[in-house]
């Protein structure tokens, strides 16, 4: 068990003070400390932390669980993988720097700092086509055929809401992935759609999992949270990793949290696909169910299922679709700063811009801890960096499934 105590924790911490991060670097990942996440965000955390049992961080809007040495973490209930496991050092819980900026912001502030884009229509893909059949784990019916008829279904609602769409390939043909990506390109302010189904060696694997694009100097979720020397490229659709992220778990949440015969939750998901690297527009890709799975693959060959598969995703974009129309900016900086300052005119003030990764990365200082005052207002502060003796490497957490293939 780790003793943790937080001075004031949710009560007195003031917007500016929480503007102060405190950074650590382990091995070569950067880590902001929970203390300073907690503030900045107006979380309630526990006192004691037990560093094999998850723990949870309350806000006014939901709850984040998170556990020590796991990458897993849920928020309201529904799962997400950390680009790298949450980390416990010299008595410190320690907050992936990348997912500070790349997945709690985007959780706990989704309309501050970055502008919404209207959805002015969707570009839909069912992937694979002609000669690549995608999986053909389930008899009878091949992934190539499963994902055109879901997308047929898809457009049809879109057609009944309102909403323009282009579909990437109609017929069963052989369609290049750049090709796919490129009309997002010649449809500004759409939003992609890849659809696939899965497979693995293992009959017992089920459920859904969604994936959005890796953000720079993150790995992706089948890597186990360890570097493999892809994550310092900057892809066209990072551009986007905000409403990438957005847009992957509004469908996500969408399709886990029905009512009614919701596939298992395998969690949103980060990957460099192809489609996702080079789309210019918001994207995401499902692997709704695995062919390889007898129970999946069975409810796969009923037109019915497919049609709720299809109906899901609807239900994810709708809401998509209303994060990037209500005017709530305000209101969401009022529930995060809700615990950390009774001033009512606080939520009318700029939001705190997050420093970018890279730059942060720069200030760092390798195997070290630093007290850095990070503050806008005053750079010059901050205390001399005390070494830490901690093991650089990154430890693993909970096993993944391998990365699929394209
Ligand atoms: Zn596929």
């Amino acid at each position: 068990m780790i003793r943790w105590a937080l001075l004031g924790l949710g009560l007195t911490a003031s917007l500016m003070a929480s503007e102060t991060w405190e950074v650590v670097r382990v091995g070569r990942v950067d880590y902001v400390s929970l203390e300073s996440f907690v503030k900045f965000y107006g979380l309630r955390a526990p006192v004691e932390i037990e560093s094999n049992r998850p723990f949870d961080l309350a806000s006014p809007s939901g709850s984040l669980q998170l556990a020590v040495d796991s990458r897993e973490m849920r928020w309201k209930g529904v799962r997400y993988w950390l680009s790298h496991s949450v980390r416990q050092a010299e008595g410190m819980i320690l907050i992936p720097r990348v997912d500070l900026v790349k997945t709690f912001d985007p959780l706990l502030r989704p309309n501050v700092e970055i502008p919404k884009r209207p959805l002015q229509g969707v570009v839909v893909d069912p992937g694979h086509g002609g000669g690549d059949e995608g999986t053909r784990a389930a008899r009878g019916l091949s992934e190539k055929v499963a994902n055109l008829d879901v997308a047929k279904r898809l457009v049809r609602l879109l057609d009944n809401a309102g909403i323009p769409w282009v579909m990437t390939r109609t017929k069963d043909r052989y369609v290049d992935l750049a090709e796919r990506s490129a009309r997002a390109d010649d449809h500004p302010g759409y939003i992609f759609i890849s659809i696939h189904f899965n497979e693995d060696s293992s009959r017992e694997s089920d459920g859904w999992e969604t994936y959005s694009l890796s953000p720079q100097y993150a790995p992706s979720t089948s890597s186990g949270g360890s570097f493999t020397g892809d994550e310092q490229e900057v892809w066209l659709g990072n551009e986007y990793d905000h409403h990438n992220f957005l847009l992957a778990q509004s469908i996500h949440r969408a399709v886990v949290l029905a009512k009614s015969n919701a596939p298992s939750d395998r969690g949103v998901k980060r990957a460099r696909f192809k489609v996702l690297r080079l789309a210019n527009s918001p994207s995401v890709l499902v692997e709704g169910g695995f062919m390889s799975n007898p129970r999946e693959a069975s409810l796969l060959r009923t037109e019915t299922y497919r049609q709720q598969v299809a109906d899901w995703l609807m239900a994810g974009i709708l809401a998509y679709k209303r994060s990037q129309e209500n005017p709530e900016t305000v209101a969401r900086l009022k529930l995060a700063t809700a615990n950390t300052n009774t001033n009512a005119t606080i939520g009318s003030k700029p939001a705190t811009k997050l420093e970018e990764v890279p730059a942060f990365r720069a200030k760092a200082t390798n195997l070290t801890v630093s007290t850095t005052n990070r503050s806008t207002t005053n750079s010059s502060a901050g205390s001399p960096a005390v070494p830490l003796v901690v093991e650089p490497e990154v430890r693993k957490a909970l096993p993944v499934t391998p990365e699929k293939k394209e």
